[in-house]
């Protein structure tokens, strides 16, 4: 089978591609590793995404959007991309099958940022989580650590705080990254507040976590913290490392142009995964829209 379009990365960038590329009749393949929708799975309320006011739930417009995929036509199969070999036929090869196609769209998306620092591994799954989405309700009135001052600290930390008694932010800036709305809704929370300056530097507890040692950056003082979790939303990796050929910047984006070209030929590139100022839901859609059109004019020329 000859595939015109295979997508690697189910979130909504792939999905926005699957569904302009299978409804533009292209014979379309999406390939994701886990479930549909990508990191806005985790995401309980997306207010800024146009067309739902007072917001949706990420897991909901995933599911939606997956639907309309398949409703077009999209074929998608649960697989894991190892390698993509670039040629005039591309060959995508995953743990368990090789798939051909005249274009790839790399919609792979990315991953998150560990703090490498000890006690992290010991306690993953049990104190250390990178999801407040799922794992708040466990803190209900317990103390919980957030690491980080972009909007994914702020947003996580809004949440838990609904349920934990504390909720303390600790950020390396003197200044949050996260946008201001977001910094004046977390005003609101008086469980909320923010250590700044300040990064942690040890895990410690023998079956839970019992506290944590964090440094001010400022005056190299080290302190004790009691907590029960430690909440880690330090930034996001791109999952470029099944990518053979086409360029990547410093960081491990994919270079693309602003049809979501490649430096390969007939490899496509969209979404978080890419180059890019502004990653949101939104422009991760937008990206994919165009990948699915610039695919169609390449097959035409081909
Ligand atoms: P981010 O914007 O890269 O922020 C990462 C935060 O972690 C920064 O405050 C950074 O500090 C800090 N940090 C990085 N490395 C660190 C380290 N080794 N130790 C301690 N702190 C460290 O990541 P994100 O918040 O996950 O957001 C990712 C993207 O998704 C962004 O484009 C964001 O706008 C978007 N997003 C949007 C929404 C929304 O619109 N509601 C929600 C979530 C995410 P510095 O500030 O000093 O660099």
């Amino acid at each position: 089978m000859l595939y015109d379009a295979v997508i690697v990365g189910g979130g909504p960038a792939g999905l926005s591609a699957a569904i302009y590329s299978s409804r533009a009749r292209l014979k379309t393949l999406l390939i994701e590793k886990n479930g549909c929708g990508g990191q806005m799975t985790v995401t309980d309320l997306l207010e800024n995404y146009p067309g739902f006011n007072g917001g949706i739930n990420g897991f909901d417009l995933a599911v939606k959007l997956e639907t309309q995929a398949r409703d077009f036509g999209a074929e998608i199969v649960y697989d894991e991309v190892t390698g993509i070999k670039s040629g005039e036929v591309k060959e995508i090869v995953t743990v368990n099958s090789i798939y051909k196609a005249k274009a790839v769209i790399i919609a792979a998306g990315t991953r998150v940022k560990e703090m490498n620092i000890p006690g992290e591994a010991k306690f993953m799954g049990k104190g250390v989580s990178f999801c407040a989405t799922c794992d708040a309700p466990f803190y209900r009135k317990k103390e919980a650590l957030v690491v980080g001052g972009g909007d994914s600290a702020i947003q996580e930390a809004i949440y838990l705080a609904k349920f934990a008694k504390k909720v303390t932010i600790l950020h390396r800036r003197n200044e949050l990254r996260a946008t201001k709305i977001l910094q004046e809704r977390m005003s609101s929370y008086p469980n909320i507040s923010v250590m700044h300056d300040t990064v942690p530097k040890e895990i410690i507890g023998d079956d839970r976590i019992e506290k944590v040692i964090v440094t001010n950056l400022k005056t190299n003082q080290d302190k004790q913290l009691k907590i029960d979790g430690i909440f880690v939303f330090i930034g996001l990796i791109p999952n470029t490392l099944f990518v053979t050929d086409a360029a990547i910047d410093e960081n491990g984006h994919i270079v693309t142009d602003e049809d979501m070209r490649t430096s390969v030929d007939g490899i496509f590139a969209c979404g978080d995964i890419r180059k890019k100022r502004l990653r949101q839901v939104v422009t991760a859609a937008s990206d994919g829209a165009q990948a699915a059109v610039s695919v169609g004019h390449y097959i035409d020329n081909l």
